[in-house]
Parts: structure tokens; C-alpha cells; sequence
């Protein structure tokens, strides 16, 4: 393993580091699943059609098949009156043809019986005004229709041998559903990124645990886990590693033993004296420290630790999730062959005046629309140790890189927390 040191001041714009952590990942190996559990996932190949979808002509509507020549010129002062032969139900093959001046009732999804071309709806028959319990054996229609009318051609939704999903595509319901109806039960797609995700700190203890002076509950195990499942990985979780190199070293040893795709790790990636995190990766792989010119969440690191890509994220709870969302969400995206990793955002006009320190700033606020606009403000103090604000927010103000004030009313972009990438993408 090649071992180097980036110089640790080393100071990188986002868009940078951005770039080099997508570098490190490539879309995950294909597995085949069943469609209950591909939800969310990407083809790894097309899927073509083996049978045209609707198998067979059948009806859109409940009403009558009729020969349109018979009824071409109906109206309600000359109605056309027709024989009832019989009639089909959906699920049944028709038992009989329509001959000319007869008409079978046939309802939605019943396959068209010989000879007849079109179906008229109830609505342009007498059908309604009908007492209860008359005779159903003649019907008269009172309205043309045009030939063809409500129904539904074989192969109309899909053709026989047709590619009805592209290698790419990400399965919504309704692809799940297309496959369903193509008798597709299985589909081969990228497989589920597995996380390994690691807390770093003396001061931490699990969420269960009374706080004693100088230790505080570890937040990040759990937000970066739930952000991994948002974001469709598996976590595993590793637990809370102390600031020795020798806990750290044993816990990755695990996650790569469980088979982990990428580890996560959050703090000890600062300058500060116990900032073992460095030290181990360091030791052990490929790692670069950069110092991110954002806000909240300077130090990121990213390597490999025996192969496995690592993304070391801030310990600041906030820094540690707004980071995750920069680089964390796109790679992960990228190991599920996702092609639209771009967090969605919006334009926006700010409410109130914002401060900045020149780098750039993901600020937490509330977006809210108004009329034809979005309009911003702050959830809450900016701090990035205060999760709450964070818990306030639905989008990241961004301030660019050397703006250090931004007037209420000025335009402004807003990435959207919980909007699906898929928003901005053309599918
Ligand atoms: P560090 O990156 O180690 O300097 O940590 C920065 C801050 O984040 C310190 O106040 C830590 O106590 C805090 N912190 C680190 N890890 C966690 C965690 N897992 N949960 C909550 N806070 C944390
Ligand atoms: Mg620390």
C-alpha cells in the first residue's frame, strides 16, 4: 500500500473535493432481486418485453362491442337499436361473435369478442334511463361513436421483443409495476452499498447512557446511519471507537471484515490534539486531509483504508451531516449507478439580511413558498453544534465562496433537504 501525506493545511474548494471523492467509487457489482426489494435500485441491463402488453384487444370501458358500421350514424332522434347476444366479463374469453344489428356487454378489461371494432360506452346507450329489472335484450345507442373507440389495442402499452427499460434506470412503482405486468419477477441491479460507519471520541458514550462531567451521547452513529438508508446503503454500525489508534484500527478491521463498501467516520479529522483518526488512516492506506472552504465542516478526509474507499467527516453533529449530504449522499448515489446525484435545489429570495465569513456557507433555514416564490429564513442560531436548527430546516442556504453579506431580498440558492434528486434530472 502507498503511503502519503497531504500536506494538512492543505485548503480545497468544494466543488474540488467534490470531484475527487466521486473519483474513489465506482457504481457497485450487479445482483439479481425480486421485484418486492427493487424499489430505489438501478438496471445493470435493459429489460425487453417477451409479449405484447395488453396481451389481446380488450375493453377500456364497461358498455357494448358493436360493429361501428352499424352504428355510425346514431343520434338520439334516430336511435341505432341493437340484439344483446350476450356478454363478457374481464378474465373471460367471449363465447360468441357480433354479427351485424347485435351488440355484446362487455366490461372493462374483457377481451373484444369477434366482430365487433368498437365499444359504446353505457352513457351513449339507453342503458341509464332504463327501469330496473327491464329486459336487457335490446339495447338502442343514441350517440356515434368513432371507429375504434375504447379500444384498447394488443401491444398498445408494450410491443413484443420492445427494450421497456434502458440499463440505468432507476425502478419507481411504476416501473415495478411494468415489469410486473411483462412477467419480469426479478431484475438484475446495482447492488446496495454497504456503509461501515464509525463515531471517534473519548468524550462519547451510546445514546442509553447517563452523562457524566465531559461526556456527551454519540449522535453521528445514528444521523449517518439513518442518511445512509435515506440514501439507499445498508449501514453497518461499528460502534464508538476511543481516541487510540488501536480501537480505530480494530474497528475498521471489522467493517472490512463485514464486507464494507465504504466506511464513514465522524471527528478526529481536526487539528487537536487527540485527532488520532489521521494518524491510523495515515498508517494503514491512502489518505488525503483536506481543510474544505465551507461552512460548517472544514476537515474532510478521503482514502482508502485496505482498498476500502473512507470519507472522515467532522465530529460536529451539524458539520458532520451537512458534509455527509456534500460527499457522502453523491458517492453513495454513484455506487447504486445512480446517474442524477445532484441535490436538488431552488432559487429563492432571502427574507432577512445574512452575515458570512467568505467561505462558503450551508446555511439551515426554512423555505417556504409564496406565491410564484421561494422565500428564505434562518432556522435558528447557526452554531454547528446545534442539531436543532438543523432539525428546524428544510434546505441549505448557500452562500458562495467570498460573499460576506447577503440583503434581505437579494436571489439566492437553496438546496432542498429532503427533495429527491430525481427532481432535477430528465428521466
Ligand atoms: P472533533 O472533530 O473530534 O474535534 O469533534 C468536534 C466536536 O464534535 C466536539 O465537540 C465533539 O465532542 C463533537 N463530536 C464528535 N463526535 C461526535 C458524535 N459522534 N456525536 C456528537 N458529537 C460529537
Ligand atoms: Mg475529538
Amino acid at each position: 500500500m502507498t503511503r502519503y501525506v497531504v500536506p494538512e493545511n492543505e485548503l480545497i474548494g468544494v466543488d474540488e473535493a467534490l470531484a475527487k471523492v466521486l473519483e474513489g467509487v465506482r457504481p457497485l457489482p450487479a445482483e439479481r432481486v425480486g421485484l418486492e426489494d427493487a424499489l430505489g435500485r438501478v438496471l445493470v441491463e435493459p429489460v425487453r418485453a417477451r409479449e405484447n402488453i395488453p396481451p389481446f384487444p380488450n375493453s377500456a370501458m364497461d358498455g357494448y362491442a358493436v360493429r361501428y358500421k352499424d352504428v355510425a350514424d346514431a343520434s338520439k332522434e334516430h336511435p341505432v337499436r341493437l340484439r344483446v347476444i350476450g356478454s363478457v366479463a374481464a378474465g373471460y374469453a367471449p363465447e360468441l361473435s357480433v354479427e351485424p344489428g347485435t351488440a355484446i356487454r362487455i366490461m372493462t378489461g374483457a377481451p373484444i369478442p369477434p366482430g365487433a371494432d368498437t365499444v359504446v360506452r353505457f352513457e351513449s346507450t339507453d342503458e341509464p334511463e332504463r327501469k330496473e329489472g327491464s329486459s336487457l335484450e335490446y339495447v338502442s345507442v343514441l350517440v356515434p361513436p368513432r371507429k375504434g373507440d375504447n379500444v384498447r389495442e394488443a401491444g398498445e402499452d408494450v410491443k413484443a421483443g420492445e427494450i421497456v427499460l434502458d440499463a440505468g434506470t432507476l425502478l419507481r412503482p411504476q416501473e415495478i409495476g411494468l415489469l410486473a405486468s411483462i412477467g419480469v419477477t426479478s431484475v438484475h441491479v446495482h447492488r446496495k452499498p454497504k456503509v461501515a460507519i464509525l463515531s471517534t471520541g473519548d468524550e462519547l458514550l451510546p445514546p442509553d447512557s447517563e452523562i457524566s462531567l465531559g461526556k456527551i451521547r454519540d449522535a453521528n452513529s445514528y444521523s449517518l446511519a439513518a442518511l445512509v438508508r435515506k440514501y439507499g446503503g445498508e449501514p453497518i454500525m461499528l460502534g464508538i471507537a476511543r481516541d487510540t489508534e488501536e480501537d480505530i484500527r480494530s474497528r475498521l478491521n471489522k467493517g472490512i471484515e463485514a464486507g464494507a463498501d465504504l466506511f464513514l467516520t465522524s471527528a478526529g479529522v481536526s487539528k487537536g490534539d487527540y485527532d488520532v483518526v489521521k494518524g491510523v488512516l495515515n498508517a494503514e492506506g491512502e489518505i488525503s486531509f483536506w481543510m474544505v472552504r465551507m461552512k460548517p465542516g472544514q476537515p474532510l478526509a478521503f482514502g482508502y483504508v485496505h482498498g476500502v474507499p473512507l470519507l472522515g467527516l467532522p465530529g460536529n453533529p451539524v458539520s458532520s451531516i451537512v458534509s455527509f449530504e456534500q460527499f457522502g449522499r453523491p458517492m453513495l448515489l454513484k455506487m447504486e449507478g445512480r446517474s442524477c446525484i445532484r441535490k436538488p435545489t431552488v432559487q429563492a429570495v432571502t427574507a432577512e439580511p445574512f452575515k458570512n465569513s467568505g467561505r462558503r456557507n450551508y446555511v439551515r433555514v426554512r423555505v417556504e413558498r409564496k406565491g410564484d416564490c421561494y422565500v428564505v429564513r434562518k432556522a435558528g442560531p447557526q452554531g454547528s453544534g446545534v442539531l436543532q436548527t438543523l432539525s428546524k430546516a428544510n434546505g441549505l442556504m448557500i452562500i458562495p465562496e467570498g460573499v460576506m453579506k447577503v440583503e434581505a431580498g437579494e436571489p439566492v440558492e437553496v438546496q432542498m433537504l429532503d427533495w429527491p434528486e430525481i427532481v432535477q434530472c430528465e428521466i
